[in-house]
């Protein structure tokens, strides 16, 4: 050996290396797709391959999840690109535009293709498919795969969901006997609440991907704007009786999409079809699954310059390891896991061979979007609010890497996106402006913009998600670029200054302003440490300043018990949320009423049940649970709604009905043992199909109906119709329920906001309305909160026999009963908690209404 020239001696070592990478079959001792693989056994495997072949595989730990999982990613590339990774990484990002520098970027690749599997924990075979497919990128036998990589790099995510696939794989292992049961109706083919799909709490983490609101998606994001790929792939699967689907996607397509990235979609499916083909496998496309709202997989990296694509097996949970379908055929996890691997190396395959288009194209798009971007509008002016709604928009535009300059001092034209109007709007420091010619104009435009243009109205998901709406930050489209801007500095949230810090003996109360998240925060903070609290019912006046409604009154006389330890509670937290406080030295106000008056109520540290199970929406309550837990940090106690007893509602102040089906109210007992409850001193906060079943079990708050309806009930013919008209065509069936379909849009509700519901807002709250419940108004017995009245949809698509009916009617209203309250949220506040503006109104019905 001593004589053996180096380049020789290097060749042996690195095949040597190449010999020692085992098959997931030789790793695992089992044959792929004969049962489920727990996550730590995929990580296992991962790893090993990274240690097999370091010289063509990276590994690295990019997160862990709530649960305490490993994140993962693996790099793939030849040994000559995987020794510049950096290198290509950062050229990739100057074409992109997004690193400034004078070095031209090299158009010649490679081109980086991301796979994305597991989103859905329980669609499980797509990260049994991600381990053959790591092995046959690195397999030294296989050597279609090494001709790819000289064109591209593979970045492969084995899970994006590691919590939610345990959930599944360790139930599944739990009921499965020797041989899987193909039979569709047996046990192992129903999987218990909540399921393995979501995360933790409950999270669709295939609908987070620009907003965030999860530590998977928060993790993940930070590598993937770091690489952007120039083709991406989310692996999912849909029902077992579905053939396989991949792209070209269905239509609308977001008018963004480029003319190039919806061309490549197809080039990439002609290459999937052709395998299929081969082995006569059923597959379909151009149906179904669209490209619209932002939050997808697929979307999201579409919107980044990439070719974003969902590919959909047959499976998921209700399959099992093996399942008789329609067809009467065994469907079988291999054949599942299969199907996925195939695609992945038909999508490399097509990849490799356009690279340089590839490259080229990424690099137009980047070029266009900062020369002329897309949308209505040059640039946004948004205003900052009393609250901390501008620190969580400054760190959503932060993750997403859309610039946004400081305000300044200055005087723009601009239409402001609540009245529709133009006119003057002045800027100062803590306002923001966003230039739309940067490099993520795309996604820019597509987050603020005032009415996504729908090229069909069939869509999978909401059409109206503008972030000036879901945040209730007041904006306005500029038609100009602004220049002379001070560039952001990357803030955090929950950085507002701590004023006038008085801790001194001769305090005698504290003042905190209700007016965002961070107020709820604090108030969370100090009721846990047995701090007594008031509010204010109306605004005063004290020590030289105003406070509005609903402002946090702690005065030293109710707080005694604490001692001197009262002011570092209230120190401690305020910095920690990130409040301002006032501390003044008389609880006489100068105009209001003193802190002693009826008028300034005590708060109750509310003991809180939050119902969950089977009929009780999963994604519902898991915004609640994921709203006390994580982000105000205030204790839940989680019931099963079948558990629901007199003896249970007698530990708790406030029960909270998420969107659900509730048994328990068609039983006569149980429906009048929580009247009971609440007649003497109980509070529900019924949450929307919820809110529709107190209203069906004669709880006093009634569902609006049309004048259609009404007739449709009683039987009588309408005679304004002819009877012709009734008629439908078959192959129509699927547009004709569109006039009475309402995917997601927004409506402009006018508050009452003397209510304490409604504390801490102005006249108006922006909802997203996403079916087309609206209730009567409450004559006596309840406030009518929230109300729709006349022509108040402000964006998305609502079908034409909806319009009449979405108005002048109520939305969020309490009703009064015995010393309780009953509270209707018959819209989701909390929606995939990045609805921001709806925070405070639930924190309302939790902690201020009923005091
Ligand atoms: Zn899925």
């Amino acid at each position: 050996m001593k004589h053996v020239p180096v380049g020789v001696a290097l060749l042996l070592i690195s095949s040597l290396a190449l010999a020692q990478v085992k098959s997931p079959e030789q790793f695992l001792g089992y044959k792929l797709g004969s049962r489920f693989t727990p996550h730590y056994n995929i990580v296992n495997y991962c790893k090993h391959v990274a240690e097999a072949a370091p010289n063509m595989v990276k590994l690295e730990q990019y997160g862990t999840t709530n649960e305490g999982r490993p994140l993962l990613l693996l790099y793939v590339a030849l040994p000559e690109n995987l020794s510049r990774l950096e290198a290509i990484r950062q050229n990739n990002l100057r074409l992109a535009g997004m690193i400034a520098d004078k070095a031209p970027p090299d158009e010649k690749g490679p081109a980086i293709i991301w796979l994305s599997y597991n989103v859905h924990g329980n669609e499980t075979s797509s990260s049994e498919a991600a381990m053959l497919t790591l092995y046959e990128l690195v397999n030294p036998s296989n050597t279609k795969t090494k001709e790819w990589l000289q064109h591209t790099v593979i970045i492969i995510d084995p899970c994006i969901n590691p919590d939610g696939r345990d959930r599944y794989v360790s139930w599944f292992n739990s009921v499965v006997g020797q041989q899987p049961n193909p039979q569709p109706f047996t046990r192992e083919h129903s999987e218990p609440w909540p399921g393995g799909r979501p995360n933790h709490y409950y999270f669709d983490l295939n609908r987070d991907w620009a907003w965030q609101t999860q530590i998977e998606t928060q993790q993940r994001l930070v590598k993937y704007n770091q690489w952007l790929p120039q083709v991406h792939v989310d692996y999912h699967e849909q029902s077992y009786n579905s053939p396989y689907y991949f792209a070209p996607a269905a239509e609308p397509y977001h008018e963004v999409i480029s003319n190039w990235q919806r061309e490549f979609q197809t080039t990439i499916g002609k290459n999937n079809a052709k395998y299929f083909d081969q082995n006569g496998w059923l597959f379909f496309t151009k149906e179904r699954f669209d490209l619209f709202y932002p939050s997808y997989g697929d979307t999201y990296p579409l919107y980044k310059g990439a070719i974003g694509m969902t590919y959909e097996q047959g499976g998921h949970g209700r399959s099992g390891a093996a399942v008789i379908n329609h067809d009467g055929d065994t469907l079988t996890l291999w054949d599942r896991l299969y199907h996925h691997f195939t695609t992945g190396m038909s999508t490399i395959e097509a990849a490799s061979q356009n690279a340089g288009r590839l490259v080229q194209e990424f690099k137009k798009y980047y070029d266009k979007a900062r020369t002329s971007p897309p949308g209505e509008f040059k640039a946004y002016v948004i205003k900052a609010d009393e609250g901390n709604k501008m620190a969580r928009l400054k760190q959503l535009l932060t993750r997403n890497c859309i610039d946004w300059y400081i305000g300044g001092t200055a005087t723009y034209t601009g239409v402001n996106y609540f009245t529709g109007k133009p006119g003057p709007v002045k800027t100062d420091d803590q306002d923001i402006v966003i230039n739309a010619n940067q490099p993520n104009a795309n996604l820019l435009k597509v987050l603020f913009e005032r009415n996504s243009r729908l090229t069909d109205s069939i869509t999978y998901d909401i059409t109206a998600w503008s972030v000036p709406f879901a945040y209730g930050l007041t904006t306005y489209g500029l038609n100009t670029y602004v220049t002379g801007l001070l560039k952001n500095e990357p803030e955090m949230v929950n950085n507002s200054p701590v004023h006038a810090l008085n801790t001194d003996n001769t305090s005698v109360a504290w003042l905190v302003r209700w007016n965002g998240l961070n107020s709820v925060q604090f108030l969370s903070a100090i009721m846990q440490h047995k701090v007594k609290v008031r509010f204010a019912e109306q605004p005063f006046m004290a020590g030289n300043a105003s406070f509005e409604k609903g402002t946090l009154i702690i005065t030293r006389t109710s707080n005694q018990s604490l001692g001197n330890s009262l002011a570092d509670i209230i120190t401690t937290a305020a910095r920690k949320a990130g409040v301002a406080f006032t501390a003044v030295s008389s609880t006489f106000v100068d105009k209001g009423f003193d802190f002693g008056s009826e008028k300034v109520h005590a708060m109750q540290t509310p003991k809180i049940g939050l119902l969950a199970g089977d009929g009780v929406s999963s994604l519902s309550m898991g915004e609640v649970w994921h709203f006390f837990d994580k982000e105000i940090g205030y204790p839940v106690n989680i019931i099963w709604s079948d558990d629901l007893t007199k003896n249970t509602l007698r530990e708790l102040d406030v029960l909270i009905m998420p969107d659900g089906n509730y048994r328990f109210l068609a039983d006569k007992m149980m429906n009048e043992a929580l009247k009971d409850w609440v007649s003497g001193g109980g509070r529900i906060i019924a949450l929307e199909a919820a809110v529709a079943q107190l209203g069906a079990a004669d709880w006093g708050i009634k569902a609006k109906k049309t004048d259609d309806e009404k007739s449709d009930k009683s039987g009588k013919s309408d005679d304004k119709k002819d009877d012709y008209s009734m008629l439908h065509r078959y192959e129509n069936r699927e547009r004709d329920f569109i006039p009475a379909f309402i995917p997601g849009a927004i409506y402009k509700v006018e508050l009452d906001n003397s209510h304490p519901l409604a504390f801490g807002y102005g006249d108006a709250y922006y909802t997203l309305k996403q079916d087309n419940t609206i209730y009567e108004f409450f004559k006596e017995g309840g406030w009518n909160v929230g109300i729709l009245k006349k022509d108040n949809q402000v964006e998305g698509f609502v079908g034409s026999k909806l319009k009449d009916k979405l108005k002048d009617g109520l939305l969020f209203g309490v009703q009064d009963m015995g010393r309780g309250e009953v509270i209707y949220l018959a819209d989701d506040p909390l929606f995939r908690s990045f609805w921001e503006n709806g925070k405070l109104l639930f924190s309302n019905a939790v902690f201020m209404v009923g005091q």
